[in-house]
Formats: C-alpha cells, structure tokens, sequence
C-alpha cells in the first residue's frame, strides 16, 4: 500500500480524459453496496484523479483505491471544492438545434427485443412519466411500445464502455432519435438507475448538454456517433455548478438513481420548450390491432400522466362515436364489446393536462 501523494495527486488531474458516454464500466462500476458505504463526493474526487473507483473503501482516514491508493478524505473535499469554485461561469447548456413546434409531443419505442425485458419496460416508463410531469412545459411523451417509427427508437447497445448513449437533434425540428441502451450493464442496475438514465438520454435527444460540459472539458464544437454537431448555448437562470442535475456527466459512474429533476434542470425544461399559445398533448395508443369478436381488449395510452388524464372512446368505420368510455381510465382500457366483424376506432385522449389534448386514433379489425 502506498500513500499517493498530494503532489503527484494534482499533477495526474492533467490527465483526466472526458468521455462523452456516460460510463466506462470499469470506471463505474461501484456496486449499490459500496456505494452506501462511501461518500460519493469522495468517489466523484477520486473519480476525477482518473483513479478506478470500482470496490473504493474507507481505510482509517482515507479511501483507499484500487486496491493500493490511500486518499485523505478531507484532501479529497478540498479537491472537488476547488474544482467546483474553479467552475464558477459555468452552466447547463443546449445544443444549436432544438425540438421546434409541436414535435414537441415524442413517441419512445424499444427496439432490438428490449421489448421483451419487463424491467426495461418499466423504468423507461417511469422516465417517461417523470418527463411528462414538468409542468408549465409543453413537452409531452408518450411509450409506443416497439413502434419502428417512434420518434425516439431505443436500440440495445453491445459497447461494453457505456451503460447508454444518445444523439442529438439534427436540425430537422425532431428530437434526436437514437437511444443505445445496453442491455447486459443494465441487467446489474437497480431501476432507479435505469429510469435515470434513461431521463438523462432522452434529455440529449432534446438537445440539453451535459450540466457540467464545460467542467469536464467537453468542446463546444462536440459532435455525437452520427457526426451532428453539437454546440452550446448557454441556458439563463442556471446556476454554476448544479451537484443534483439529471444531466451531469457522471450520473452513470457514480451509481446515482433516480430522485428527481434539479431545480435548474426545471429551469432548462421550461425555458427550451415553454408552453406556448397552440400547443396541444397529442396521444397513442398501445395494444393489439387485431382483437376478437367477444373477450376483453386491452390498449392503454402512451402518454404517462397522472390518473384521471385520460378520456376513451370507439368509432367506427363511418367515423360516427358508437361508444363512449365514461370513465376516465388510469392510463389502460380494459374493455369488451361484441361488435360485428369490421375496421373499428379506438380513440384516446389525454384531458386536465397543461395544453389542450387531441384524439390519437389506433384502427382495431375485429376479427
Ligand atoms: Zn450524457
């Protein structure tokens, strides 16, 4: 064991390398339990010494890294101190393009079977529902299930050097439309992790840099796998250093979890994507085309809003109403009609939300 020291310490801070993807899985991957254990201040320090922080652990008054390196706790909170005062101009940012009108409402689809894992399901769901309850915001998600023409396509990553990576609008007014998600790193990871990051991705499809870019030495000229261009503009009303934003650089490294947006991500949100006089929260609709004659059906709306959002109804194929769901369904119609052989319309639509929601309409063949 060896006690690196303080000299040498700041010397190897010249050799800290950015990375652009979330993680590097030997560099993150701190296990829930020695994450409980150890400050992650402490771990974002050694962190950014270059030094390994998989099994970090307290040692007398230090922490001790990679098996051999004995850092003293209170060098390692002066450190960051420093490192966060020396960040005092800088602050969340956007890319040059942006999401523009109401390309703003966003269908998400798993591709690549991703589908078929529940738990993926689940905590891109629970991304999806945190997003949508920024009020005062008019961006609007909604789940489409495998869609191969959602707006936003989640594939399964083999990159064993990031957990998840993402790529930017292209100046088409669409949101970025790639996702890469790994699939076998997420299997280790809680789903408050993986709804994290999941957040953070879709927040670089909406064009927000990492919150600490300028710390960790990301250029303004960035560009993503597709060669898109980045750029950064700053965003007004964000602080300096935000230590809880969803879209630092180094949520995947440290192991964080979901808790919630930061008061400045808010603040970004709402100053990109402003409700505006016009906006409208548009739906979709998940579940089978093909259903039966007698039996229960079931389709439940992509939107993710809170309970008592929604409002269902059937057409059919003349477009006449021929029946209405009273009852306002907590995101799932389960429903059973005997109905004749034909093209019906299931329609939805989302009510009570910040904008005014339009019919999305999904064509069942009663079979
Ligand atoms: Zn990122």
């Amino acid at each position: 064991m060896k006690m690196l020291k303080p000299f040498l310490l700041l010397c190897s801070i010249l050799f800290i390398i950015s990375c652009r993807k979330e993680v590097a899985p030997e560099q993150s991957a701190v296990s829930e339990s020695t994450q409980s254990r150890v400050n992650p201040e402490h771990l974002q320090a050694a962190w950014l010494l270059g030094f390994d922080t998989v099994g970090a652990r307290y040692l007398n008054d230090g922490l001790l890294v990679g098996g051999d390196v004995l850092m003293d706790k209170q060098y390692l909170e002066n450190l960051l101190k420093a490192y966060k005062a020396s960040s005092a101009n800088e602050r969340h940012a956007h890319t040059a393009n942006l999401v523009t009108g109401n390309n703003t409402n966003i269908t998400v689809s798993l591709q690549d079977n991703l589908i078929n894992t529940y738990s993926v399901v689940l905590a891109l769901q629970g991304a999806l529902s945190h997003l949508n309850a920024v009020s005062d915001c008019r961006l609007n998600f909604m789940y489409a299930s495998n869609d191969a023409n959602a707006d936003i396509k989640i594939y399964r990553s083999y990159d064993f050097n990031s957990y998840a990576y993402a790529f930017w609008p292209t100046g088409n007014g669409q949101p970025g439309s790639k996702v890469y998600f790994n699939l076998d790193l997420a299997n280790g990871r809680t789903q408050g992790q993986n709804i994290l990051l999941f957040v953070h991705e879709i927040g670089h499809c909406l064009g927000l840099r990492h919150a600490d870019w300028d710390n960790i030495g990301e250029p303004v000229a960035a560009y993503d796998d597709d060669w898109t261009y980045g750029g950064a503009t700053y965003i007004p009303g964000t602080p300096t250093y935000d230590a809880s934003s969803v879209m630092n650089h180094d949520i995947g490294i440290l192991g964080l979890s979901w808790s919630s947006f930061s008061t400045y991500d808010i603040v970004a949100l709402r100053y990109l994507y402003p409700l505006e006089t016009g906006t409208v929260f548009e739906s979709y609709i998940n579940g089978p085309v093909n259903i039966s004659q007698a039996g229960q059906h079931n389709h439940s709306n992509g939107a993710a809003y809170s309970c008592g959002n929604y409002e269902w109804r059937l057409l059919n194929a003349s477009a006449q109403v021929i029946y209405d769901f009273w009852d306002e369904e907590c995101g799932g119609l389960e429903w059973s009609n005997i109905l004749s052989p034909g093209t019906y319309y299931l329609e939805a639509r989302l009510k009570n939300t910040e904008a005014p929601g339009v019919w999305y309409s999904k064509a069942v063949n009663v079979q």
